[in-house]
């Protein structure tokens, strides 16, 4: 598709870290599958993607984790 940020750029997929704030926790994920304008470097994640990151985000903050770094699962 092409790149909404810089109206330029194609988006290609690969995968790159995404950091998660959530009621103080801090997570970094690595791996997480995206798509990366060739132009900017933007990075988008789908729906998918983000709803999964925001599950597992919640799920830690209620374990009590204040920091962790973690590598990219879908089913989990
Ligand atoms: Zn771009």
């Amino acid at each position: 598709m092409k790149c909404p940020i810089c109206k330029y750029g194609e988006t290609r997929a690969g995968t790159a870290s995404l950091t998660l704030e959530r009621h103080g926790t801090t997570l970094v994920f690595r791996n997480v599958p995206a798509r990366i304008c060739e132009n900017c470097g933007e990075v988008f994640h789908d729906e998918k993607v983000t709803a999964s990151v925001l599950r597992q985000a919640e799920s830690a903050a209620c374990s009590g984790v204040e920091f962790d770094v973690r590598r990219y699962a879908e089913a989990a």
